[in-house]
């Protein structure tokens, strides 16, 4: 993944989006974000390179930018939906319930496990989409 605008114009056209100066700022400020960001964190970072960039633009963007796949959207039960670049390797989020924070829990072993399980059933799996709710281990 690139901050490139090159490269980020020639994602957009070839999920054959038109290319706005908007589209290209969100996406160049969540390739590099590394928190999953809220759309108020990406309006934020956003607007750092473009001023005149609005919190309403920046939500559609997303939402076009989701619908093409480009984006993922991450759903979080009690706090606003979070934000990354659709991920090239597949990973749950785990979200802490007491600070919100979004961490990736990566595992080939689960991938493989999950698509054996599927197969067993009969099934591929198409898209996989989970969140885990998650607090810390008091040490004792
Ligand atoms: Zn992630």
């Amino acid at each position: 993944m690139t901050d490139q605008p090159d490269e980020i114009e020639s994602m957009l056209r070839a999920a054959g989006i038109r290319v706005t100066s908007q589209r290209c700022t969100v996406i160049a400020a969540l390739v590099q974000s590394h928190d999953h960001p809220t759309a108020e964190d990406v309006h934020a970072r956003a607007k750092s390179v473009d001023s005149s960039v609005s919190f309403a633009t920046v939500y559609r963007a997303l939402a076009t930018l989701v619908d093409a796949a480009i984006v993922q959207r991450i759903a979080v039960d009690d706090g606003p939906a979070r934000f990354e670049m659709a991920p090239k390797t597949e990973h749950e989020h785990l979200v802490d319930v007491d600070n919100g924070e979004v961490l990736e829990l990566a595992s080939e072993e689960l991938a493989a496990l999950r698509s054996r399980l599927a197969a067993e059933l009969g099934y591929e799996i198409l898209s996989q989409y989970s969140v885990l709710r998650v607090r810390k281990l008091k040490k004792s």
